[in-house]
């Protein structure tokens, strides 16, 4: 059973160090984190000459990478954070693109890449910038460094296809750690649980958040299902922790997971919610903050306010409203402005939304001429601007001519006895144009047939949504965050 470490630190109000990071391995505070962006000034100072060329990152999360993103942002070094799951042929292909001056790695890595600009990140590179020497220590004021500059090239997470690279400017992510900071108040006595992967936005938002208000984290190597029931329960000062939906559903399953009295948040989002987990994590008191992100928009630009002003009500499935200024429009296929409670393409401006993906074929297709931005994703309004999303507009089934939207297909298909998770997607059919198909796992038990199914289905979901195909799989193929990758199902059973 995992024992946690924290109670040694003795939190007393008023009397805790300045912290910025703790981990399962030591607590540091943010004159360590002056001390390591020293270190690591000098460092790619001597290595690169320059300060204003790409480093890159190909490394698990750890302390040390937290640092260094940190220390990136405070430099204004732009860093591309590689996720080290990549292949060694999409490696090069990244390397080859974005050309990286230095490029870190953490020891399982390093014998992927070759001698040159490479830059071991062990324990005696960290343990080096704590006796780093500090008597001329001069840091740039980070809010002195041009904002035009890009701060960093992100991958999406690969859901729909290949991973795309977006570069994201200072200002951007200025906008949105303030947008965020404006909802969430981060306060320094609290910290934040930290454990999404550092190579996506979503993970990297939480370091700049921290730094830019000086507020705690505390990182988990993973997401550990115990330690995290054990952080956000009795005792602990956490004040929030982000999670993925899947996350949330793991500690859901256990009925006697709760929230500590204090605790403000588990800021949800990233992939598609169910309206059970919602419902359930309501019935139980677990406070939760759904939102809506992108890397594109510098993670979450959509969500529901911390503090919903008195006799305001969030319907449970909405997702909120845009950070101000940022705006959305609904449009439809030829790009006309939808209303209130019509379903189409969600599209965004603002000042968090990035300027072009670092490929440029992409971007006439996903920018009109006014700037706004096409999501990819589709849903749709209420009266009172509240945001629903309701799936990505290439998953969206067209069968016969009618539109079915895959999620909901999906929860009524959870609420039946046999099965364990579904999803559903459209095969190209000749008759239907495509055949709403549903790949489900199953719990134990009986195997379920597709007429029983329909059956069963039949009072929650009109005709023309009932699965006309069912596939009985192990598994699905999963991004590192969880989110299902459809189109290699619809390329399975197409
Ligand atoms: P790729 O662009 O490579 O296919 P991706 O879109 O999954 O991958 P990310 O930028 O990490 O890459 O994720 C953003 C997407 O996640 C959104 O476009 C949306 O489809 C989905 N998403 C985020 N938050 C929510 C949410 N609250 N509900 C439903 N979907 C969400
Ligand atoms: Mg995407």
């Amino acid at each position: 059973m995992f024992k946690s470490r924290l109670h040694r630190f003795e939190f007393k109000k008023g009397d805790t160090p300045h912290v910025f990071l703790s981990s399962q391995h030591g607590m540091y505070t943010y004159s360590d984190l002056d001390r390591f962006t020293a270190f690591f000034k000098d460092l790619v100072e001597k290595k690169a000459d320059s300060l204003k060329w790409p480093v890159a990152f190909l490394s698990e999360s750890s302390d040390v990478l937290i640092f260094c993103i940190a220390a990136c942002w405070k430099l204004g070094i732009p860093f591309i954070p590689i996720n080290p799951n990549v292949k060694n042929e999409e490696l090069k292909n990244y390397l080859d693109a974005l050309k990286p001056v230095l490029i870190f790695c953490d020891g399982n890595n390093r014998g992927r890449l070759g001698d040159e600009n490479v830059i071991k990140m062990d324990e005696n590179f960290f343990l080096n910038s704590f006796t780093h020497d500090i008597r001329d220590m001069e840091l740039p004021d980070p809010d002195t460094i041009d904002k035009e500059q890009i701060f960093g090239y992100f991958f999406t997470s690969g859901t729909s296809g290949k991973p795309k690279i977006v570069p994201l400017k200072r200002r951007q992510i200025l906008s949105a750690s303030s947008a965020s900071a404006q909802n969430f108040k981060p306060d320094p006595n609290h910290f934040w649980l930290l454990c999404l992967p550092l190579n996506h936005i979503g993970g990297i938002s939480i370091i700049l958040r921290s730094v830019i208000y000086e507020s705690a984290i505390y990182r988990l190597g993973e997401f550990h299902e115990e330690m995290v029931k054990e952080f956000l329960g009795e005792n602990q000062r956490f004040q929030a922790a982000s999670l993925v939906p899947t996350m949330l559903k793991r500690l859901l399953d256990d009925p006697l997971f709760k929230t500590h009295r204090d605790f403000k948040s588990i800021l949800l989002g990233g992939g598609p919610v169910t309206e059970n987990l919602l419902r359930k994590s309501a019935e139980r008191g677990i406070p939760i903050i759904s939102s809506y992100g992108m890397t594109e928009t510098c993670a979450q630009i959509i969500a529901n306010p911390l503090l919903a002003p008195s006799g305001m009500y969030t319907p449970l499935k909405s997702v909120g409203k845009p950070f101000p200024p940022n705006e959305i429009q609904i449009r439809d296929e030829n790009g006309r402005v939808l209303g209130k409670n019509q379903s189409g393409a969600l599209w965004l401006k603002g000042p968090q939304v990035f300027d072009g993906y670092y490929s440029e074929d992409e971007n006439d297709r996903r920018f009109d001429k006014d700037g706004w931005f096409n999501t990819g994703d589709y849903g749709h309004m209420n009266g009172f601007g509240h945001i629903f999303i309701e799936s990505r507009r290439n998953d969206l089934i067209i069968t016969g001519g009618e539109n079915v939207n895959p999620n909901e297909v999906e929860e009524a298909m959870l609420k039946l006895p046999t099965i364990k998770e579904a999803v559903v997607i459209g095969v190209p059919d000749e008759e239907w144009g495509q055949k709403v198909t549903a790949v489900v796992t199953l719990k134990n038990g009986k195997t379920p047939q597709l007429d029983e199914i329909r059956e069963q289905l039949k009072d929650a979901l009109t005709d023309f949504k009932l699965p006309k195909e069912l596939k009985i799989v192990k598994d699905f193929p999963k991004t590192d965050t969880g989110k299902v990758k459809r189109w290699e199902l619809v390329k399975k059973f197409g």
